[in-house]
């Protein structure tokens, strides 16, 4: 299946790019660039080397400073804000600690030999999932899982080539803020994580009031709330949104402005309340992600991310820092997706 995506090169004015890919469903993420003279920062690679280097051809035409990429961004440790980092490894390549981390758990070649599991399994059809309830009652529950996870993610990653991509780690960290300068321009990077992973930044122009979010904003979609605190996650919106910023490109989804980060901020907000609500009642992680209505919400991409975003909240009200098993939460999703589309 390949999905109708629109690729597109906006220039914000005064050597800014944002490359959007829309709507911004699984794994279509945005990037930036920042330009001063023959100076560049690149905010954030893509999936994979052919769309990043799509997006590196489409920023080339527009501005000579992208002929080499100075300096690159990674907001986070997923796989479409960093698996183009191969195509720029001569470039300086930046991330949190938690980036790398989470980067290095999940590389390029995971993804494939998961997918490629998965294929197998959907395959087998009645019997695969027959298999996966026999291994499940002696313990193995990899194949149940990835049974429930395939009908969702195997079309939604269909489109990406995980098999190329070659593991490339930011090669230099940084914790709290980071000052840089491109050719004349300020860019601060901010560590706001973890919130959306272990290690989100936020790229800031100060002087062009414009802000490049990463995964702390997913524009017109359901958030996804992999690591939490959610708190912090909240806090980091906050923080945000007292500063003068005019031009916000989230991580996903349509460019913005302050009132993306605020809906965002709301939606955690009643998130929050809706999931204690029924943490204190003992209701389940899943029972309560079906029994949420968010018809406020109605409209918005990837509603299957509400099962993680209750999985991780109920983390957070255990004082559980771990991360989750991704694989548990994917089949989660799976199972979300499936239950939605019953109505
Ligand atoms: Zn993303």
């Amino acid at each position: 299946m390949t999905a109708v995506v629109e690729k597109e090169l906006h220039e914000l004015g005064n050597g800014i790019y944002a490359y959007t890919q829309l709507p911004g469903s699984w794994g279509w993420s945005n990037a930036g660039l920042i330009t001063d003279g023959d100076q560049s920062l690149l905010v954030d690679t893509l999936f994979d080397e052919k769309i990043t280097s799509e997006m590196l051809e489409s920023m080339r035409r527009a501005t000579p400073a992208a002929a080499r990429i100075g300096t690159v961004v990674n907001t986070h440790g997923n796989g479409d804000h960093c698996y183009g980092n191969s195509l720029v490894a001569d470039s300086e390549i930046i991330g949190t600690p938690g980036c790398v981390e989470d980067l290095r758990e999940g590389p390029p070649s995971r993804n494939n030999l998961l997918l490629r599991a998965a294929r197998v399994i959907g395959a087998l059809g009645a019997g695969g999932r027959m298999l996966g309830r026999v291994l499940n009652t002696v313990g193995i529950d990899r194949v149940a899982l990835l049974a429930e996870a395939g009908p969702l993610a195997l079309p939604a990653f269909s489109d990406f080539d995980f098999a190329n991509a070659k593991l490339t780690l930011p090669n230099r960290t940084f914790q709290g803020e980071l000052e840089l300068q491109v050719g004349d321009k300020k860019v601060i990077l901010i560590e706001v994580g973890p919130a959306h992973t272990r290690g989100d930044a936020v790229v800031w122009v100060p002087g062009d009031k414009t802000l490049f979010t990463g995964d702390i904003l997913f524009k017109n979609a359901h958030p996804i709330i992999w690591q939490g605190p959610v708190s912090n996650w909240i806090a980091a919106l906050r923080r945000l949104l007292d500063m003068d910023i005019e031009t916000v490109v989230p991580g996903h989804g349509p460019l913005t402005d302050k009132s993306g980060l605020a809906e965002i901020l709301h939606y955690l907000e009643v998130l929050s309340v809706e999931a204690r609500r029924r943490y204190d009642a003992e209701m389940s992680v899943e029972d309560a992600a079906r029994d949420l209505t968010l018809d406020e919400f109605r409209g918005w991409l990837d509603a299957e991310r509400v099962y993680v975003n209750m999985h991780t909240l109920y983390r957070d009200f255990a004082g559980d820092s771990e991360p989750a098993d991704p694989l548990t939460l994917w089949a989660g999703m799976g199972r979300m997706r499936k239950h939605m589309q019953r109505g």
